[in-house]
């Protein structure tokens, strides 16, 4: 008798770790990317066994980048799961990267407890990590009991998915995790969060002045950025650009948003629009550094644009340049109101659009020569050719790209034909991205996944090759390996040591993943990369070619050497 009532009243009872995993689950959240410690070992475990997809990393900026990207593919907060302190720390990186790039996150990371950390009483990894946090993030929260949990799991996907998104950090101290209470209060405690990104609309006025700016433009250009491609509106972008009849370029994750085959689309005469365009109109794109701050010779400077911006943030109006008809909103409703008003709409002058189309044209025509070079040692574009008819063929594969080099041509040699395919570095150009990018992807589409890696940026994450051998992942990575930093040919003047640059002449990078019971080859010549990436994607199993690529081939920092300080003090 005494046992059956012991057994009823723990059946009565729940705790910490069951209410934040029915907290997220509650609110649609599946899949958490984690690297396992104290004090979220049984955490992890426990997750796996109520049915979450638990993916466990080697490396917490790893998991992190995960989570980050699984946000903006799925517009649900990604969630990475991480020890206290120094795990904490290295997740932190990425819920920066994520909050920098506006995508929704939520990092959780157990910690010790408050009453020895708040006295710096010297606990095992102790660190008060809220504050730390705190600076780094949109908004970071600690729960400190467990009829907390639903609040604290709903302000936290609030916070990360509605206006701008970003990333949200979410302290767990160890005792909350053991905290007990009854099971059916526990229950009515959780919320499930109704219209977490509710639609933000602009005003009337707001419309018919961006409306009015476009009508008097004789050489309107849009730019699609990566906000465009997040908000998942993609019929509505589709239909408003092609009735603007305007031609658009697409910033480096917009790519595919429209197919990069389209008509209007004048990535290959970028310079010749940035320059000559009168009306520029933002969608979901900054005009931060990666457009020179909308300054410059580049755009045409002294003449000056007129400029409409569609952004959800505010704040985000006249960040460079005046706005001249600033539409607030989320991008799916200003789209919808914008299309409203569009009917009969007369499309921009012939000789702007004609022009276009000859200038991408003719640069195309230069290009293609250089892209079917079946030169050995391979060069980036003999490479990256045969990459670009792989994607054409495979149009749902998703394109991972990091690197220096390797990341400027990649971008503007392969085309994308689908949105959200490709995923790369972003707002930051931060390297390091790679490998939890392409968990991610994997998980979250189940579709295949190639990685066009720099063999310097592959180095930051490469140890996930494990990860993705232990799920069994479609990931085929390709190394672009010039055996250094953006070339393979630095020397240290004092004959000491390797250059700074460079690194061991032709690793042999295919023999990491064959270390983990993946495919590892070996690729000379465009013919054997273009092989062996055809057999992984039609396998699907976890392959890294390792690309050897000329290690004269490559410049310095890419396409952004300028931001390169120079000395002056002439050389010993
Ligand atoms: P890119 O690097 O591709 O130019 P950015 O990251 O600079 O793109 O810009 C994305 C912008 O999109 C951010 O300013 C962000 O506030 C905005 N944004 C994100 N989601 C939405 C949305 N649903 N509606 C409107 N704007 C959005
Ligand atoms: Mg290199």
């Amino acid at each position: 008798m005494a046992n059956d009532q012991s057994t009823e009243t723990t059946q009565d009872l729940t705790d910490g770790f069951h209410l934040l995993i029915d907290a997220l689950k509650l609110n649609g959240i599946e899949n958490i990317y984690h690297v396992p410690g104290i004090p979220v070992t049984d955490l992890g475990r426990m997750m796996q066994a109520e049915g979450m997809r638990v993916v466990s990393f080697r490396h917490e900026s790893n998991a992190g980048n995960a989570a980050a990207i699984a946000g903006y593919l799925t517009k649900k907060p990604g969630v990475c799961l991480t020890v206290s302190a120094p795990g904490f720390l290295n997740g932190l990186v990425s819920l920066s990267h994520a909050t920098t790039n506006c995508w929704p996150m939520i990092l959780i990371s157990g910690s010790s407890e408050r009453e020895i950390v708040d006295l710096q009483k010297g606990d095992y990894e102790e660190m008060d990590q809220l504050a730390v946090a705190k600076p780094l993030c949109k908004a970071a929260y600690r729960i400190l009991h467990a009829e907390d949990i639903g609040v604290g799991v709903a302000r936290a996907i609030r916070a990360a998915v509605s206006g701008r998104p970003g990333g949200v950090y979410l302290d767990v101290p160890a005792s909350l995790l053991g905290q007990t209470m009854e099971a059916a209060k526990g229950a009515q405690s959780l919320i499930e969060v109704v219209d977490p990104a509710p639609a933000q609309l602009p005003g009337p006025k707001a419309i018919d002045r961006a409306i009015d700016v476009l009508k008097g433009a004789k050489k309107p250009l849009i730019i699609l950025g990566k906000g465009a491609a997040y908000a998942q509106c993609d019929g509505l972008v589709k239909d408003f650009v092609e009735k603007s009849g305007a031609p658009y370029i697409a910033m480096s994750m917009a790519k595919g948003l429209l197919p990069d085959d389209h008509a209007q689309y004048a990535g290959a005469a970028r310079s010749l629009v940035l320059k000559e365009s009168d009306c520029v109109m933002l969608i979901g794109a900054r005009l931060n550094w990666l457009l020179s701050h909308g300054k410059g010779k580049q755009w045409g400077e002294p003449f000056t644009k007129k400029f409409i911006h569609i952004d959800i943030d505010p704040k985000e109006m006249d960040s460079n340049q005046p706005i001249d008809a600033p539409l607030v909103g989320d991008i799916e409703s200003t789209l919808g109101l914008l299309v409203d008003k569009m009917d009969g709409w007369s499309k921009p002058p012939a000789d702007w659009t004609d022009a276009v189309q000859a200038k991408s044209a003719s640069n195309v025509e230069r290009m293609a020569p250089k892209l079917m070079n079946n030169n050995v040692p391979m060069d980036f574009h003999g490479a990256l050719g045969r990459l670009k008819s792989i994607f054409k063929d495979n149009p749902d594969a998703i394109l991972v790209n990091e690197g220096a080099n390797t990341l400027d041509f990649a971008r503007s040699v392969i085309d994308m034909s689908k949105p959200r395919k490709r995923l790369d570095v972003g707002t930051w150009g931060v390297m390091g991205i790679g490998m939890g990018t392409a968990v991610a992807a994997a998980v979250e589409t189940g579709q295949p996944v190639v990685c066009v890696e720099g063999d310097s940026a592959f180095g930051f994450s490469g140890m996930e090759v494990e990860t993705i051998c232990r799920y069994n992942l479609p990931i085929c990575v390709v190394i672009f390996n010039n055996s250094g930093i953006y070339r393979g040919t630095d020397t240290d003047p004092t004959g000491r040591d390797p250059g700074t640059t460079v690194f061991v002449p032709e690793a042999k990078y295919d023999m990491m993943m064959q270390a983990f019971g993946g495919e590892g080859v070996l690729a000379r010549s465009p013919d054997d990369l273009e092989r062996a990436v055809r057999d992984a994607i039609k396998s699907g199993k976890p392959t890294l070619v390792n690309a050897i690529i000329d290690p004269q081939a490559g410049t310095e920092s890419g396409r952004i050497g300028n931001l390169n300080p120079q000395s002056v003090v002439s050389k010993k």
